[in-house]
């Protein structure tokens, strides 16, 4: 952390934002200019609050010098993170694809549903039993009964799960079927959340605020970070803008930008952030290509008939034909799919 001093700090000024380094276990690093006079602040930074600076007589500005996240950022770790997944991995040179339909919605459907990702690719199968609805009079997800259906299909299946976990109370539940436990845009800063998922050591996808910077989805990986659990993946889903004609806008910038920034595995979601289908194939491999480790896809084998997110879920054709598209372009940019 660095303290400028206003020009012309009398030298008492100066002398009391030393002391109070000094009081807070720091050592400070004078350097008196000729107009104004900087004051660096030894030590990690990342406990204290700008304010008890910034409140002194004299100061103009404090600056931080350390990211405030720290177990997520690249300095902290300078190799990428692989997640290992029951026989998938996360984060390595292969793309994974996460697929399925948004809502488990019967044994046919999400049965359907599952083999054919499975026949057209995909690694790993996606499907929501507790859903986040906008409003509380939509469908709401089967909740326990979907788990119990999710659990039923694994064995025959062989592929990994992944499902949203919304409450601390129902980690333990979820956890039991799903090998990856997703934390959803609503619930990106759910902290006591946050802090379950981390304790449990499990798998976890954290998706991006839907209003959120790259900055607090950092920190709130840490959160999870911080409890030992390093199994953690993050997902850009799309993010509020002015725009209205997409149900929100990828933010692909956030694949090479959090790539700097951190080491963990970084997703991309063009179903939800667009909320169109005809759009997610071609955002699916923009994202290939900007250097995503894996694209989460919802699929349905009758998207009209879909009791959530319909306009946005692929038929499994459709999502066969993405899959072999994407492996050109994963080719293309030195990966495998
Ligand atoms: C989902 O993936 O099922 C979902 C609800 O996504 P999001 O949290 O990004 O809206
Ligand atoms: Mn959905």
């Amino acid at each position: 952390m660095i303290v400028v001093m206003r020009r012309g700090s009398p030298p008492e000024a100066i002398q009391a934002v030393v002391e109070r380094i000094n009081e807070l276990g720091f050592r400070a690093h004078l350097s008196a200019g000729v107009e104004q006079t900087i004051i660096g602040v030894i030590g990690d930074e990342r406990p204290v609050n700008e304010s008890v600076f910034r409140m002194l007589d004299g100061v103009e500005k404090v600056v931080r010098i350390l990211k405030p996240y720290k177990l997520a950022s690249r300095d902290f770790h300078p190799l990428d993170t692989v997640v290992p997944i029951n026989g998938v991995t996360v984060g390595g040179k292969r793309i994974v694809i996460m697929a399925g339909p948004c809502s488990v919605e019967s044994r046919e459907q999400l049965r359907e549903t599952a083999q054919a990702v499975k026949e057209a690719g995909a690694h790993i199968l996606r499907a929501g039993a507790f859903k986040p609805r906008t409003s509380p009079y939509s469908f709401q997800g089967l909740g326990i009964r979907a788990l119990e259906l999710l659990a039923e299909i694994k064995p025959e299946l062989g592929m990994p799960i992944i499902t949203e976990v919304m409450a601390p109370e129902h980690v333990q539940v979820v956890a039991e079927c799903a090998d990856i436990l997703q934390i959803g845009t609503r619930n990106m800063q759910n902290f006591s959340l946050l802090h379950t998922v981390g304790d449990l050591g499990r798998p976890v996808l954290l998706k991006r605020g839907m209003m959120s910077t790259m900055e607090e989805l950092l920190m709130s990986a840490e959160y999870i970070l911080s409890h030992g659990n390093q199994r953690l993946m993050l997902c850009e889903r799309g993010i509020r803008t002015f725009e209205t004609y997409t149900r929100n806008t990828l933010d692909l910038s956030a694949v090479p930008v959090l790539k700097q920034m951190t080491h963990l595995p970084i997703l991309i979601d063009p179903s939800h952030a667009t909320g169109n289908w005809e759009w997610v194939t071609p955002l699916s491999l923009a994202a290939v290509a900007a250097g995503s480790d894996g694209l989460l896809i919802e699929v349905h084998p009758h998207p009209d008939k879909a009791l959530s997110d319909g306009a946005q879920q692929l038929r499994p054709e459709r999502f066969a034909e993405l899959v072999q598209r994407a492996r050109v372009v994963a080719e293309a940019v030195g990966r495998e799919l």
